[in-house]
């Protein structure tokens, strides 16, 4: 006779995983530039002109405050030299 061994995992009702696909309540990910390569930066400062949030400076090369970065990708498109990269935080 098959003695039932304890056949396979029993899952207990209650908490499972979440959803997939389902964020961490409280980890919201968020969209952000970073200025990915500082040394193509030319300072021609088009990026500047195009960021609806004026979260960019362009000083030697351009840097990004990325508080007020909202993703946009405005300035990734803008920069002729790739500098920018998205980047989820
Ligand atoms: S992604 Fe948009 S908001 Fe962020 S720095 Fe670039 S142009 Fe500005
Ligand atoms: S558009 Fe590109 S090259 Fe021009 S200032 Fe911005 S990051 Fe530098």
């Amino acid at each position: 006779m098959g003695g039932g061994r304890g056949a396979g995992l029993r899952r207990r009702d209650g908490s499972c995983a979440a959803p997939p696909g389902a964020a961490p309540s409280g980890a919201q990910l968020r969209s952000v530039a970073v200025v990915a390569r500082p040394e193509d930066c030319t300072a021609c400062g088009s990026c500047v002109d195009v960021c609806p949030r004026d979260a960019i400076t362009v000083d030697d090369v351009a840097k990004i405050d990325e508080e007020r970065c909202s993703g946009c990708e405005a300035c990734v498109t803008e920069c002729p030299n790739g500098v920018f990269e998205l980047t989820e935080t």
